[in-house]
């Protein structure tokens, strides 16, 4: 009865949005330079405050790919974007409709922005449809339901990237840079911290659809900036303790501040912290003199920081044009994504072994060995 209100509802849409919708809402669309046909069609499933305010303006600046549909739970909201961002309304989906897209000539590419806690459901249902998928941070909210979306878009032969955006950063790029020179000492000592006030915004200390707390949505920028400083290896083994609450009603679900510690193989450490009642955003790397820092470190823009050599300057990137274009590359070159689906199972594996290092007390094993059932 739901669906097919909606599937009413849709009919009507175009007539209805224009007279409803305020131009301060929607601004207008700059389309990008090259032809449409040589663009990949994006749709944006959940159409929350990432979506609208990062991927929807980063789409107006890619140059292989560009806004083609929607998922959403508000008919009007589809419809609205549809007609200021010029995409056809017949690409706009409810959350139940998800396999209509196979039927959609438009859309090639999937990208989940839903609830951590939904990402499963959806990038699974993408893929059934036959669509490449991108799935937002933090994967999944376990190590089973990543490798169900892996072996999903294995299936049927779909490719799988994650929004991992500072991969496309060029200060990053600097820190991947370094950790990878021969004949250079490694960084041996790595410290980092991410961590906002959380107000509002329910479902992320709602461990049902966030999955944890601060460690799943933000503690994952300083576990990736440390793998890379480590030249992009995981972890052996963590420790983790959970700082006592200062708003315990709050956050009853889930962790409020975490610290925990990575082993790496060759012996480096890394000390990360993170936190839904402080501010930070910082991560440094040392090693025998070389050293690398940034503060901020994990924003969209206003990245800042020096190694021991220089201070970094860059102009201005779209890190998520960057990393949008970048996977339409590798579906229209046929290659695999550098931040695949392994590297994200790869972090779901130490957020597990944080978990569980903080329950236990105890140092935990990393083990990205899949069992074989
Ligand atoms: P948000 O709350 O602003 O948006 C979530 C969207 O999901 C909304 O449109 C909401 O209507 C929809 N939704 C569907 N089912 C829902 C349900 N049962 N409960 C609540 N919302 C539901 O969240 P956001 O900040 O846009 O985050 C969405 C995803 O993007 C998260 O996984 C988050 O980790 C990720 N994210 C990534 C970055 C980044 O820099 N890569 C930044 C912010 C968020």
């Amino acid at each position: 009865m739901e669906r097919l209100r909606w599937t009413v509802a849709r009919r009507d849409w175009l007539k209805a949005v224009g007279l409803a919708t305020s131009s301060v809402l929607f601004p207008p669309v700059a389309r990008s330079s090259l032809p449409l046909h040589r663009q990949l069609g994006v749709a944006l499933v959940g159409l929350g405050n990432y979506a609208n305010s990062n991927l929807r303006p980063a789409l107006r600046e890619t140059h292989f790919c560009r806004l083609a549909g929607v998922v959403t739970g508000s008919a009007q909201k589809g419809a609205a974007w549809a007609h200021h961002y010029d995409f056809s309304p017949s690409s706009v989906y409810h959350y139940d409709e998800m396999d209509e897209l196979a039927d959609d000539p438009n859309i090639d590419i999937v990208y989940v922005v839903t609830p951590n806690a939904m990402h499963a459901r959806h990038c699974i249902q993408a893929a059934q449809a036959g669509k490449h998928v991108i799935c937002e941070k933090p994967f999944t909210i376990s190590v089973a339901e990543a490798d169900a979306v892996i072996d999903a878009c294995r299936a049927v032969g779909v490719k799988l990237s994650m929004g991992y955006r500072l991969h496309f950063d060029p200060f990053h790029n600097v820190l991947r840079n370094m950790a990878l020179e021969e004949d250079q000492p490694r960084f041996k000592q790595m410290g980092g911290a991410l961590s906002f006030e959380l107000r509002g915004n329910a479902w992320r200390a709602t461990k049902a659809l966030a999955g944890g707390g601060p460690l799943m949505d933000l503690g994952i920028y300083v576990i990736q900036a440390a793998c890379m400083a480590a030249g992009g290896v995981a972890p052996i083994a963590v420790t983790a303790r959970q700082l006592p609450k200062l708003r315990p009603e709050r956050f009853a679900d889930v962790e409020e501040t975490l610290e925990w510690e990575m082993e790496f193989p060759q012996g480096e450490r890394c000390r990360g912290r993170t936190s839904y009642n402080e501010s930070a955003n910082r991560f440094r790397a040392d090693g025998e003199g070389r050293w690398f820092q940034l503060d901020p470190a994990f924003t969209s823009s206003g990245l800042s920081g020096s190694t021991h050599l220089r201070p970094l300057n860059f102009d201005p990137v779209n890190q998520q044009a960057r990393q949008m274009d970048a996977f339409a590359r590798c579906i229209i070159d046929d290659c695999e994504s550098k931040v695949g689906g392994d590297m994200g199972r790869r972090d779901m594996v130490i957020i597990e072994a944080i978990y569980w290092a903080m329950k236990t007390g105890k140092r935990v094993k990393v083990n990205l060995t899949r069992s074989v059932t």
